[in-house]
């Protein structure tokens, strides 16, 4: 199938009981100051480039973000960060990603989320991980011819895209590094090298205590883009 129709089928997918619970009922009873919003409520879709140079590894779409508006990281406090931080890389063409038709897009780059469905307090469990990596073991293969490097936003997607890689036809080192901010593992897909970088989380946890700044955000995708040239 194409990148589209791969997109098709997963947005009707219902695998998961907890989450398509948790991605409607957050869409029906909405936040305040969306009130007059019409939530996607369902999942969120890999998004950006066809042919990506970058690919970046989310955790799972936000109730009032990605839930909300139908596009990765829009519309929350995670892809302020995020979008702010590409832009200034020269990887976005914005740097605020509101709604899905404000007129943003990637460079080079492709977004995509580890558990396609917003979950309850961000932490999907071990089994809805497993659940949803077919989806994202066929989005990384149907763009692997392309892939230079793939930045992991955080533990989760670290350790979600890892058997996802290797499912997708990746050459991965036989065991997993540890996840850390700025940690790189070369890999390969067929002769061509890819390396997976450690980013943490632009979360407002992690925002909010300074754990993750904009400087740090900025070393991550410079790096990235200069190791996917
Ligand atoms: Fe389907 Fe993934 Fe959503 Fe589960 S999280 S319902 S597998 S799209």
């Amino acid at each position: 199938p194409t990148l589209a129709e791969l997109t098709a089928r997963m947005s009707v997918c219902r695998a998961c009981a907890r989450l398509v619970e948790w991605r409607e009922e957050t869409a029906r009873v909405k936040r305040r100051a969306f009130a007059d919003e019409t939530y996607w409520g369902r999942p969120i879709a890999g998004w950006g480039d066809d042919h990506p140079r970058i690919l970046i590894v989310g955790l799972a779409p936000a109730a009032h973000g990605g839930n909300r508006t139908g596009r990765i990281f829009t519309g929350d406090r995670s892809g302020d960060w995020l979008f702010a931080s590409l832009h200034r890389c020269g990887l976005a063409v914005q740097e605020t990603s509101e709604h899905a038709g404000d007129g943003q897009k990637l460079i080079g780059a492709r977004m995509l989320a580890s558990v396609r469905c917003a979950p309850p307090a961000n932490k999907p469990t071990p089994d809805e991980r497993d659940t949803c990596r077919p989806w994202m073991a066929r989005e990384l293969a149907m763009v692997a011819s392309s892939v230079r490097v793939v930045v992991a936003l955080g533990g989760f997607a670290w350790q979600a895209m890892w058997p996802a890689l290797k499912e997708a036809g990746y050459g991965l080192p036989r065991s997993r590094p540890p996840f850390g901010h700025g940690v790189e593992v070369p890999a390969t897909y067929g002769e061509a090298p890819v390396t997976l970088m450690g980013c943490y989380h632009p979360s407002q946890q992690n925002t909010f205590t300074g754990r993750v700044t904009a400087p740090m955000l900025d070393d991550i995708f410079t790096r990235a883009a200069t190791l996917a040239l």
